[in-house]
């Protein structure tokens, strides 16, 4: 990242360079000044700058003039503008930008909140990540993401904590960047209507691997994430049993997760298509349980097969006695309300020792396996069957 973070303001006020200054290396820039058109020539030759920041209005220098000017010099950088001039200038001036070539980020309207500027300011960081909304659509069209998988435990297990599925976790493999996590690009994805193509590699990626299990004698089910976007897709349920039907594959095999979010921000909606998944045979997770704000009150009455503890109930259970109370009290009512719970983020074995000794019946976490990419699974379970472990599948059946 370093060698992306020179950043050149361009602004005739001494304090709004020093204010753009200030958030810009809270946030880790190398920051230089220019205060009027001679300073800004220098400047941007000495340094090379990976972004500019640019006040279109400055009393010496036309800001069209200075845009002309860096596309001259064949500027890269991505560039932000701001003014205070009304949004219709600020817009001009940035498509205005771009027909010159130039790649034109963000603008800024003055005066600059704080808040805007910093998400100015990281999409520079995405931008020179090649996390953009052009990068996803090209990632999307050589299909760059893959599905790491982690496995999932049975706690209650006799001897050990036997391999009983997993989760496909998605990866973006970057050509010059290497392994990009999904919190970096999901929620872009999700604001431009890229997650539902980016879903499909990942779910025909899912059933490639699954059908390769499969012909390898092994019979674990594998979750896959969908996101809140999806959930209002009601052609979702049928898409994916015809998948799982076409590969010639129980259904039972594929389970879906979506966020507590998701399933409580439109209930009916999300209820239509739980239903009809569950009546295909298809198990669904509520993730990150506990994150969020809802309570199993309003959650019971969702058709789901699982309740998926998120990290933060479960990070303090060995450090914190009330911590330990709430999980035990919501283990026991979920139990009581008939769903099975898998406690997320399992890093120690006190906490895999606690969650046990209170009924918890599966677990996922670090302790156990990280995610990691198909074949490095696959060794994984083959070694546990080699080892004489019985695996068994959600449902109970033995498999291997
Ligand atoms: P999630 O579904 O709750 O997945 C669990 C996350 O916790 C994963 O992060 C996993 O690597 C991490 N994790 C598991 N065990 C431990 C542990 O013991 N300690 C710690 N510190 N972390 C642990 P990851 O892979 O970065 O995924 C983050 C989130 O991105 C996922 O949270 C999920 O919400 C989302 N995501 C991942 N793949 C997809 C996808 O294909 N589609 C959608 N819509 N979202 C996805
Ligand atoms: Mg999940
Ligand atoms: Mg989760």
């Amino acid at each position: 990242m370093s060698d992306h973070n020179r950043l050149l303001v361009v602004d005739d006020e001494p304090e709004m360079r020093s204010m753009y200054r200030d958030v810009a290396e809270e946030m880790g820039f190398r920051v230089e000044e220019a205060g009027n058109q001679a300073e800004f020539v220098v400047t941007y030759d000495k340094h090379d700058p990976t972004a500019v920041l640019l006040d279109l209005t400055m009393p010496d220098i036309d800001g069209v003039e200075l845009l002309r000017d860096l596309a001259d010099r064949g500027c890269a950088a991505p560039i932000i503008l701001a003014s205070g001039q009304d949004e219709r200038v600020i817009s001009t001036a940035q498509r205005l930008g771009r027909m010159f070539g130039l790649t034109m980020i963000a603008v800024l309207q003055k005066p600059v909140a704080v808040s805007a500027l910093e998400g100015a300011l990281r999409s520079v960081w995405l931008e020179a990540a090649g996390v953009t909304v052009a990068g996803l659509e090209k990632a999307i069209a050589m299909e760059r993401f893959v599905p790491y998988f982690q496995p999932k435990v049975d706690l209650q297990a006799k001897d050990g904590f036997p391999i009983i599925g997993c989760e496909a976790l998605i990866r973006w493999m970057h050509p010059t960047r290497g392994i990009i996590m999904p919190g970096e690009f999901i929620s872009l994805a999700e604001s431009n209507d890229l997650i539902g193509p980016m879903t499909e590699i990942l779910l025909r990626a899912t059933i490639a691997e699954l059908t390769t299990w499969h012909r390898r004698g092994i019979s674990l089910p594998i979750s896959i994430n969908i996101s809140a976007k999806q959930l209002t897709d009601l052609t979702l349920p049928d898409r994916i049993a015809s998948m799982l039907s076409d590969a010639g594959l129980d259904s039972k095999l594929l389970a879906v997760e979506i966020t507590e979010q998701a399933a409580m921000a439109d209930t009916r909606k999300a209820a239509d298509i739980l239903t009809r998944l569950r009546l295909k045979n298809i198990a669904v997770s509520l993730d990150d349980f506990g994150a969020g704000y809802s309570s199993l009150a309003e959650i019971y009455r969702l058709p789901l097969s699982e309740l998926k503890f998120d990290r933060s109930l479960i990070m303090d259970l060995d450090h914190d006695p009330d911590a330990r109370t709430v999980v035990k009290a919501l283990v026991t009512l979920a139990h009581q309300l008939g769903m099975p719970v898998c406690a997320e983020g399992i890093e120690t074995s006190e906490t895999a020792e606690y969650l046990r000794s209170i009924g918890c019946g599966r677990a996922q976490g670090f302790l156990f396996g990280k995610p990691v990419p198909a074949e490095d699974f696959l060794e994984l379970v083959l070694a546990q069957a080699m080892a004489g472990a019985k695996i068994v599948a959600l449902d109970g059946r033995l498999t291997a």
